[in-house]
């Protein structure tokens, strides 16, 4: 099956601002940041969103969950707060079908997110 392009992004065949990467996921800078930090984590297993996780990705998912404080705190934004967004499917606007979390912070965010 072809690879999807945070795959490639995880495989380094294309080429990315990786802030973190272990033997489970890869982290990089959003080529549009919509933030001042703006960072996608991804797990190197394809799964084309959190809907399609499933319980066998119990370790994996909660890896990414953790990686997540430590990556803001590597960012500095951990104390002044951040938000983590995953969006799913069309009409949350996923436009990359793989398994994203985005980390956005270095400004207010506001809420409802629109
Ligand atoms: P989604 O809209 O699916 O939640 O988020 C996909 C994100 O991937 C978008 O914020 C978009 O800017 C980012 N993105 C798309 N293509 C690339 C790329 O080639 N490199 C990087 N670093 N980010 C990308």
């Amino acid at each position: 099956m072809e690879k999807t392009l945070f795959e490639k992004i995880a495989d380094h065949e294309i080429p990315a601002d990786i802030v973190y990467e272990d033997e489970q996921c890869v982290a990089f800078r959003d080529i549009s940041p919509v933030a001042p930090q703006h960072v996608l984590l991804v797990p190197r297993k394809a799964l084309s969103s959190i809907a399609a996780a499933s319980q066998e990705d119990a370790s994996l998912l909660a890896h990414l969950m953790l990686k997540v404080g430590e990556i803001a705190r590597m960012l500095g934004i951990e104390e002044e707060g951040f938000r983590t967004v995953l969006n799913t499917g069309a009409r949350a606007g996923q436009t990359v079908p793989h398994l994203h979390i985005h980390i956005l912070g270095g400004r207010d965010l506001q809420w409802p997110p629109g």
